[in-house]
């Protein structure tokens, strides 16, 4: 589905089947010698089609068109390697450009395995998921890569787009914004349907802080128009952003509750006694997946408190716990 959003952009809709988050807002941008594709979907067949659809129907060429992503997830960046041409150049910043090479590292995946080891999941957990085939979803390695400082220019003709590094939701997300249009490209950054996922990494301390300082730099910044990456691409973004700041504050006051209560606590043990959303009787019985999202969302959360003075934590023989004061 194709729909001209303003002068020179047009929304492309790419399905995510299966996945929570439904669809990808890719957008174009029509520029006076190159066009800017922002995003592109999984590395699958369905999301390179529904992608050349949407182009056709705008008659966009990919030889005269480059890719921006605004962050290495692969429901952003999987499906730019086959969706670009020999000529086009691919745009991500450096932060999230070193990720997407740490992608194919093998050693790099032994560290996430230790990394979930030491928030508290048992190996048998964590082995049963690692050897699932296609558990990751795949980015290309294939393009001409291009790696982005904060700041960085994009001049479009009607826009003029400047990169706002934004991290939190991954190392190096980036908004695009042209301040005298008012025209803003969130990303993951702001969504208005559904809430961010903060996690833990490996390549960032305290995401959580670094995602509220992100959150920071958008207040009273002026968008008329503020189009996000999943479901609904437009809402009121001056009130999402204090929306998502409230809801940060709020599961921050339930954690400190936890570790009051239980004194100590890996995340692990820590996202067992939140409230979450999945439709499962209990902790249990939550697939392993949602555990991991759950749990770095946990660690995210115990890291800032962390980070704030509010807790204290150590590594216990490999273990991370974290201590109530
Ligand atoms: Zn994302």
């Amino acid at each position: 589905m194709v729909e001209r959003l303003l002068k020179d952009i047009f929304l492309i809709k790419v399905p995510l089947p299966g996945n929570p988050l439904k669809n990808l807002n890719s957008f174009l941008i029509k520029g006076k010698d190159r066009n800017l594709l922002i995003d592109t979907g999984f590395h699958s067949a369905k999301c390179f089609q529904a992608l050349q659809d949407g182009l056709e129907k705008i008659d966009v060429d990919m030889r005269q068109t480059d890719i921006f992503l605004t962050h290495m997830h692969a429901d952003h960046a999987g499906c730019a390697s086959l969706i670009a041409s020999e000529e086009s150049r691919i745009f991500v910043s450096d932060e999230d450009k070193k990720g997407m090479e740490n992608y194919f590292v093998p050693d790099y995946w032994k560290l996430v395995f230790q990394k979930y080891l030491s928030l508290g999941f048992s190996e048998e957990e964590l082995t049963a998921v690692f050897q699932q085939p296609g558990w990751r979803n795949p980015i290309g390695e294939q393009g001409d890569y291009h790696g982005l400082a904060d700041g960085h220019e994009f001049d479009l003709g009607t826009y003029r787009f400047q990169c706002i590094l934004t991290p939190g939701h991954t190392p190096g997300h980036m908004c695009l914004y042209d301040k005298a249009k008012k025209v803003l490209f969130c990303g993951d950054h702001v969504l208005y349907d559904i809430t961010p996922n903060i996690t833990g990494w490996l390549e960032m301390e305290n995401s959580l802080g670094k995602y509220l300082d992100s959150l920071e730099k958008m207040k009273g910044l002026e968008a008329e128009f503020a189009f996000c990456s999943h479901r609904k691409p437009l809402g009121k973004f001056q009130a999402r952003v204090n929306e998502l700041m409230e809801h940060h504050e709020e599961r921050l006051e339930e954690t400190l509750d936890i570790m009051e209560k239980s004194g100590k606590a890996t995340p692990y043990f820590a996202a067992s006694k939140m409230k979450w959303s999945v439709r499962t009787e209990n902790w249990d019985k939550f697939p392993v997946e949602q555990k991991m999202f759950a749990v770095g969302e946990a660690d995210s959360h115990l890291e800032y408190l962390f980070y704030k003075g509010r807790l204290k934590r150590e590594l216990l023989d490999g273990l991370l716990v974290y201590f109530a004061k």
